[in-house]
C-alpha cells in the first residue's frame, strides 16, 4: 500500500450469490478507473485553487502598489514643502511661503480623499454603510455638491440645468451628495481646464436622474463594463492620478438606494456619468427602501 491512499469507498449491492472471479476482476478494474478519475478531478481542482490564489496574490500586490504610490506622492510633496519652509539658510518671500503652504494643503486634501475612499470601501464591504434615510430635495443635494466642488470647478464652465417639479426622494442626502461630488470631481479631473461640464437633473417615468456630462478624455468601449469595478482605471487615464475607488463607492451608494448608475460615451467627445433613483411614494417607503 506504499504511496497509495484511499480516495473513496464503493459499496455494491449484490444478491446472495457469490461473485465469479471474472466478475471480481471486472469490478476491480472498474473501481480502479473510478479512483483514477477521482484523483485526477481532485488534482485539477487543487491546481485551479493554487492558480486562483496566485492570481489573488498578484492582484493584492498590484492594488497595494497603486494605493501606496497614490499616498506616497502627496506625502513626498508635503515633506519637501515642510523641509523647504524649515530651511533657515534661505529667506523666502511671502508669496513663496504661501505657495509652499498651498502645496501642503492640496497634498493633504488628496491624501485625505484617498484615505476616505479606502475607509468607505472597507465600510461598504463589511456591510457597515448605514443609510440615514429621510425625504430630501435633489436640488439641495446637487447644490451641496456644487458648493463643495467649487474649489476644483472654478476654472471650468459649469452649466447647471435642474428639472422643474422634481419630487422629493426618500434617500440619504449626504451620501447622494458624495456621489454627485465624485462625478463632478472626475469630470474636472479627466477634462482640460476651461472646458464645459454640464450637471443636469431630470424626471423620467418613476425615476429621478442626475447626469454629469463632460468634454474630457472619455474612455474606450471595452472599459465600459469595468468602470464601476473597485480599483479599475481605464488605460487612457493612467497618467492622471487616481485609485479607481470613487466610482465603485458611487455604485455602492446608488445600489443601496435601489437605483442604477451608468456611463456613456458622447459621440462628439467626452463622457456622461449618470445615476437614476426610483421615486418612492410615501406609502412605499417603509416597506422597500430601508433594507
Ligand atoms: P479614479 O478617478 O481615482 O481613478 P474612479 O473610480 O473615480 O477612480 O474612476 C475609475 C476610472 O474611470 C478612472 O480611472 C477613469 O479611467 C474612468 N473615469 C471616471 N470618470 C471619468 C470621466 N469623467 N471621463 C473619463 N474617464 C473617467
Amino acid at each position: 500500500m506504499n504511496g497509495e491512499k484511499v480516495v473513496g469507498v464503493v459499496g455494491i449491492a449484490i444478491d446472495t450469490r457469490k461473485l465469479s472471479p471474472e466478475e471480481r476482476t471486472v469490478l476491480g478494474a472498474w473501481v480502479s478507473l473510478l479512483a483514477i478519475a477521482l484523483v485526477r478531478a481532485g488534482l485539477s481542482s487543487e491546481a485551479k485553487q493554487a492558480a486562483m490564489l496566485r492570481e489573488a496574490d498578484k492582484l493584492r500586490t498590484a492594488l497595494f502598489n497603486s494605493v501606496s504610490h497614490e499616498l506616497r506622492t502627496p506625502l513626498a510633496a508635503i515633506m519637501a514643502a515642510i523641509y523647504t519652509l524649515n530651511d533657515k539658510a534661505v529667506a523666502y518671500g511671502e508669496q513663496q511661503r504661501q505657495q509652499l503652504l498651498e502645496t501642503i494643503a492640496d497634498a493633504s486634501k488628496r491624501m485625505e480623499r484617498i484615505i476616505g475612499n479606502l475607509l468607505d470601501t472597507a465600510r461598504m464591504e463589511s456591510g457597515m454603510l448605514q443609510l440615514k434615510l429621510d425625504w430630501c430635495d435633489l436640488e439641495d443635494v446637487v447644490s451641496g455638491a456644487l458648493r463643495r466642488s467649487r474649489e476644483h470647478t472654478q476654472n471650468y464652465l459649469i452649466k447647471v440645468e435642474m428639472a422643474e417639479d422634481l419630487p422629493l426622494i426618500y434617500a440619504d442626502a449626504a451620501l447622494l451628495e458624495h456621489v454627485v461630488l465624485n462625478l463632478l470631481d472626475n469630470a474636472v479631473k479627466y477634462s482640460v481646464e476651461g472646458s464645459k461640464i454640464e450637471l443636469q437633473t431630470a424626471l423620467d417615468a418613476n425615476e429621478v436622474i442626475v447626469m454629469v456630462k463632460d468634454r474630457g478624455v472619455g474612455f474606450k468601449e471595452a472599459d465600459l463594463p469595468h468602470l464601476f469595478d473597485k480599483f479599475y482605471r481605464a488605460g487612457n487615464t493612467e497618467k492622471i492620478s487616481g485609485t479607481g475607488l470613487g466610482l465603485a463607492i458611487c455604485k455602492g451608494i446608488v445600489d443601496a438606494h435601489h437605483g442604477r448608475i451608468w456611463a456613456e460615451l458622447r459621440p462628439d467627445g467626452g463622457s456622461i456619468f449618470a445615476f437614476a433613483l426610483p421615486v418612492t411614494l410615501p406609502e412605499e417607503k417603509a416597506g422597500g427602501k430601508n433594507d
